[in-house]
């Protein structure tokens, strides 16, 4: 077939791409690897149970992405956020680093008399996140919190990543919040984003109900092939797509193992872009008595989840009447562990840590994620722009998370279709 636009996947950056063309009065035509269109923004329904592929709440500010979304799913519920921490088996209000309190005396001072330690002037910047991390909180809490959780969430010692990416996502309180933190609650919301929002029913999928409305998407339609001189995909099943414009929002790897004839220090530069891949376990429980926090953060590494939410807290339309659900999401390798070793390394802990019965669980689920999170390790940006040139010269342009290769929230991966030029 022969079509003017030909669009590489089926999440929310390559919808926003069919609805910027669309409303341009332009056709396309979008090719998913899945059955179903959504990507990471998928949500999925068992017994009454809906789930998201790992904890979305939306905090977008975007205009146009919150008018799509509310078309999308009219109802909305609105969080303020309320994250925790487990540390050594305790509760801890996020960011611990305010909220010191909680830990035991001893732990507590020995955080403290690091941070006191922190040099008051720094001439250059950290040149990895691990010097980041010491340089912001001191040696004790930078290793036993933040170092710690990078190993789980981003499967890397925080030494060999970049900082460009932080941003305001960690908080960097002033020793006297600090030690305030250490005394008492601190009430404030210290979070990054102050408000969130969800859909009341049918999951964080409904948020994209409007773009797939109308989209050409041809389901179960990986790619195979690229020819960029004739300008042909072929996907899995030998279909050919003859396009005029091309433009991908899968994986940059995967998109360059698809190209023909991509020069070899194009394709040594694509092996060297990193990406964390995952499992997310699902838990279904007929009792509402579960933690009251939307997500929480797991520092103890005997545990092998690293984050924790509740989709039944997102919105008790997630979970039949009487009924709660918790998801864990794991970080590792396809294949690393086997489905019971999972459970029990997850459910399984939150039962011996008294936070759920094992009476009260219906039903467990697994799922993978191959692309979750990319890596900023320290060639990232060098390789991603050399990945990204060589296919802006052979006419593909690249969106979303993993075709832009950033830290990109679905809001911003929904503005990274939507702003093609049409
Ligand atoms: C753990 C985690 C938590 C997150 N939490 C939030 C949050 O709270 N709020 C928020 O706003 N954002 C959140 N995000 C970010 C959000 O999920 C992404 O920004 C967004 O979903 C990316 O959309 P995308 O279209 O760019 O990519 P994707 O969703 O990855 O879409 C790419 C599509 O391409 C398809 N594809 C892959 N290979 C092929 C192939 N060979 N052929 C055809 N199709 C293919 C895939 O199946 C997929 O449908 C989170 C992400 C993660 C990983």
């Amino acid at each position: 077939m022969h079509t003017e636009n030909l669009i590489l996947g089926a999440g929310i950056s390559g919808l926003g791409a069919a609805y910027a063309l669309r409303e341009a009065g332009r056709e396309s035509v979008i090719l998913e690897k899945t059955d179903c269109y959504g990507g990471l923004c998928v949500s999925f329904t068992i017994d009454g149970f809906t789930f998201d592929h790992f904890v979305h709440l939306s905090f977008a500010k975007d205009e146009r992405v919150n008018r799509i979304f509310r078309a999308g799913s009219p109802e909305i519920v609105t969080h303020i956020p309320n994250p925790s921490n487990i540390y050594k088996g305790k509760w801890i209000k996020h960011p611990a680093q305010n909220n010191l309190y909680a830990l035991d005396p001893v732990e507590r001072e020995l955080v403290i008399a690091d941070f006191r330690k922190r040099p008051t002037e720094v001439l250059t910047p950290p040149e990895n996140y691990e010097k980041w991390l010491r340089l912001q909180y001191g040696d004790y809490f930078a290793e036993h919190f933040p170092m710690a959780y990078t190993r789980k969430y981003w499967m890397k010692e925080a030494c060999e990543l970049r900082t460009e990416w932080v941003g305001n996502r960690l908080y960097q309180p002033s020793l006297e919040e600090v030690i305030a933190g250490s005394l008492q609650e601190d009430k404030r919301v210290t979070y990054y984003a102050k408000e969130m929002r969800y859909p009341q029913s049918g999951g964080y999928a409904s948020y994209l109900k409007v773009l797939a409305e109308n989209a050409d998407i041809r389901y179960n339609a990986a790619v195979k092939s690229i020819d960029t001189q004739l300008k042909v995909v072929t996907d899995v099943l030998g279909n050919k797509y003859e396009y005029e414009r091309l433009i991908s929002s899968i994986p940059l790897p995967l998109l360059i193992k698809a190209v023909e004839n991509v020069p070899a220090e194009v394709k040594e530069a694509a092996l060297q872009l990193e990406a964390t891949s995952g499992y997310h376990i699902s838990v279904a429980l007929k009792t509402k008595n579960i933690p009251p926090y939307l997500w929480w953060y797991i520092y103890d590494e005997d545990i092998l989840a690293a984050r924790v939410y509740s989709p039944s807290l997102k919105s008790s339309a997630n979970a039949p009447e009487g009924c709660s659900s918790l998801q864990m999401e794991v970080y590792c390798k396809e294949g690393a562990y086997t489905e019971s070793r999972l459970i029990e390394g997850t459910v399984g802990k939150l039962v011996s840590l008294g936070l759920i019965a094992e009476e009260d669980i219906l039903f467990t689920h697994v799922g993978f994620e191959p692309f979750a999170n990319v890596i900023f390790s320290q060639p990232v940006y060098e390789v991603r722009d050399k990945v990204r040139n060589y296919l802006k010269s052979v006419n593909i342009e690249t969106i979303g998370r993993f075709g832009e290769w950033g830290y990109l929230w679905s809001d911003q991966s929904l503005l990274s279709g939507l702003n093609i030029l049409v």
